[in-house]
C-alpha cells in the first residue's frame, strides 16, 4: 500500500505556481488575488479559510478575507458580491459554505461572476466542465484528478465507483472521471443514499478506483473492496475525541489498497491546491497570459 500524499502533491503544485507568479510580477504585473467571504462563526470554516489564505501566501498571491456577521441579509451579501464582481483587482472569489440558514447558497453561487468562480460551483462553469470545455472545475474534484495525475495512477479504461452525489464532490468527480479530458476515460458508477446495499457492494467489490464522499466515519470496510483498489477518501469527519477521520476504515482497508489517501493530508490539501490552480487560471485569463 502506498499513500497518495496530498501534502506533497499540493506543495509541488503550489511551488510551480509561485515560480510562474514570480515571473509575472517580475515583468511588472500585479499578483494574482483571491478574495474569500466568510459569514458568521463556524470553526471548520475558519480552519478551511485559514489554509486557503496560507496557500495564497505560499503561491505568491495576494488574498483578502472579508468577514460578515451571521445576521447579514441575503440582499446585503449579494450586494457585496456584486461589488467584488466589478472589482478588477480580484481574480477569484470564494464564498465559504455553509451559509446561515436564512441565506440560500444557490442564490449566492449564482451571483458570483463565472469568470471569478474559482470554486467552480456556478452553473456556467459546471455546465462547461460537464461538456468538457475550459472551465473552473469544482475544486475538490479537480484536486482529486491532480492527485491521480501526480502519482501517475492509470484511470483510462478503469472501473471507478463514486459514492455520494453532492454537487461539490460526487457529481463533478463522476463526470470528470468519465469525460475524455486531461484525466478520465474511466467507466464510472455513481452510488448514493438510494443505492440498494447489495448493488453498492457488488459495485465496490469490483471497482478499480473508489471515491467516497458520504461523511460517515468507517463507511468503507475491508469486505467492500478488492485487493489492489485505489481508494480516494474525501470524507472529513470530526469524532467526539476531536480526531479527524475520513469515510474509510483506514486501518483495516489500507492493507488491501494499492494506493490510498490519508485523512487528514489527502484530498483536503488538494482542494486548496486546486483553488490556487483555478485562481492562477482566472488571473491568466484577465491578463491574456497563456
Ligand atoms: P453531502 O454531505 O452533501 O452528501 C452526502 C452524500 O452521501 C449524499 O449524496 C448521499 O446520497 C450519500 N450517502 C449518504 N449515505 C449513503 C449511503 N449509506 N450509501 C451511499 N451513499 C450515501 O456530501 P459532500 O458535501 O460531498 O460531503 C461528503 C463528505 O466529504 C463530508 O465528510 C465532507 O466534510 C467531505 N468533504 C471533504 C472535502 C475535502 O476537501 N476533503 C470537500 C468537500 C466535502
Amino acid at each position: 500500500m502506498k499513500l497518495l500524499d496530498g501534502k506533497i502533491c499540493a506543495a509541488s503544485l503550489v511551488a510551480d505556481i509561485s515560480k510562474k507568479v514570480a515571473g509575472y510580477v517580475g515583468s511588472g504585473l500585479r499578483k494574482p488575488h483571491m478574495t474569500v467571504i466568510l459569514v458568521g462563526e463556524h470553526a471548520p470554516s475558519e480552519s478551511y479559510v485559514k489554509s486557503k489564505i496560507k496557500s495564497c501566501e505560499s503561491a505568491g498571491f495576494e488574498s483578502s478575507l472579508l468577514r460578515f456577521p451571521e445576521s447579514i441579509t441575503e440582499p446585503d451579501l449579494l450586494a457585496k458580491i456584486a461589488g467584488i464582481n466589478g472589482d478588477p483587482s480580484t481574480d477569484g472569489l470564494i464564498v465559504q459554505l455553509p451559509l446561515p440558514k436564512h441565506i440560500d447558497p444557490q442564490n449566492i453561487i449564482n451571483a458570483i461572476d463565472p469568470e471569478k468562480d474559482i470554486d467552480g460551483f456556478h452553473p456556467t462553469n459546471f455546465g462547461r466542465m460537464t461538456l468538457g470545455q475550459k472551465a473552473f472545475r469544482p475544486a475538490t474534484a479537480y484536486g482529486i484528478c491532480k492527485l491521480l495525475q501526480f502519482y501517475e495512477i492509470p484511470v483510462k479504461g478503469k472501473h471507478c465507483v463514486v459514492i455520494g452525489r453532492s454537487n461539490i464532490v460526487g457529481k463533478p468527480i463522476s463526470i470528470m472521471l468519465s469525460n475524455d479530458f486531461e484525466i478520465g476515460n474511466a467507466t464510472v458508477t455513481l452510488a448514493h443514499i438510494e443505492t440498494p446495499r447489495q448493488l453498492l457492494l457488488d459495485e465496490t467489490r469490483r471497482a478499480d478506483i473508489i471515491v467516497v464522499a458520504v461523511g460517515i466515519p468507517g463507511f468503507i470496510t475491508e469486505d467492500m473492496v478488492k485487493e489492489g483498489v485505489v481508494m480516494i477518501d474525501v470524507g472529513i469527519n470530526r469524532l467526539e475525541n476531536g480526531r479527524i477521520v475520513g469515510d474509510v476504515d483506514f486501518e483495516r482497508v489500507a492493507p488491501k489498497c494499492s494506493w490510498i489517501t490519508p485523512v487528514p493530508g489527502g484530498v483536503g490539501r488538494m482542494t486548496v491546491a486546486a483553488l490556487i490552480v483555478n485562481t492562477l487560471m482566472a488571473y491568466q485569463n484577465n491578463f491574456d497570459l497563456a
